[in-house]
């Protein structure tokens, strides 16, 4: 059976998305909340229109302007690395791009904060988050490098493209009791996932995987 309302099960047949939720849990995938916020998020309005009809499979497809939105196994696995550590409440993002990541921390976490640096990616984001009714993400067009200061400290912060290196003003905007960072950091190609815990000025740096980003990029694109 199929559904078009936009909250509900969209273009794809549930069967169709619990065999993503499946393979998602194949994969090591063990939160219900993330694999629940997954299977209900409809990733197919956050893609390419001429895309949607793979939106739930385990692929990152395209969302213009040379970005991609990841596949949903490394969104996935950000969200319950991110969460592991217990309830957020304030959480950055870099890297807005469709606003499909944003929606997927919506529920989970109380207000989530995010910047984009294309100017015609976050406009669309942002009406689209607004057409679902998603009222706790707040987002900025900037260049998210620099974090979002009048804003911190944050819970959590994940970074959705890649720098070379950590950017220092991120992890000073992280709490000091227990703040995590999830990026990819590496040459552009193949990077690292890390995860950064705080505690007051002392920093542990774990790798979660192999990953492969479009790189976090400098200035505003207007
Ligand atoms: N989280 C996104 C993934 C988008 S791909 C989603 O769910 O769709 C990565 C995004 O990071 C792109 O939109 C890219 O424009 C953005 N980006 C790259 N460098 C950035 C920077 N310095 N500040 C903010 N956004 C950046």
């Amino acid at each position: 059976m199929r559904d078009v309302d936009i909250h509900g099960i969209g273009m794809t047949s549930r069967r169709t998305r619990d065999r993503l939720i499946q393979r998602l849990k194949d994969q090591g995938i063990k939160s219900p909340e993330v694999l629940e916020v997954i299977r209900t998020t409809p990733r197919h309005l956050f893609v390419d229109e001429a895309l949607s009809h793979r939106a739930y499979e385990d692929t990152a497809l395209p969302i213009g302007f040379g970005q991609t939105l990841s596949q949903p196994y490394i969104v996935a696995r950000m969200t319950e690395a991110l969460l592991a550590g217990g309830t957020l409440e304030r959480v950055l993002e870099i890297g807005t791009g469709s606003g499909y990541q944003a929606a997927v921390l919506s529920p989970l976490v109380k207000k989530v904060y995010s910047v984009e640096r294309i100017k015609a990616l976050h406009e669309r984001s942002r009406k689209l988050l607004r057409t679902l009714s998603i009222r706790n993400v707040q987002q900025k067009l900037n260049d998210g490098g620099s974090g979002w200061s009048v804003m911190e400290p944050f819970d959590g912060i994940i970074v959705t493209a890649a720098p070379d290196q950590i950017p220092e003003e991120l992890l000073q905007q992280l709490s000091e009791d227990n703040g995590r960072l999830i990026i990819p950091v590496g040459d552009r190609g193949v990077q690292d996932l890390l995860l950064i815990t705080r505690q007051g000025d002392t920093f542990k740096r774990e790798i979660l995987e192999a990953v492969r980003f479009v790189p976090l990029l400098d200035g505003v694109q207007k």
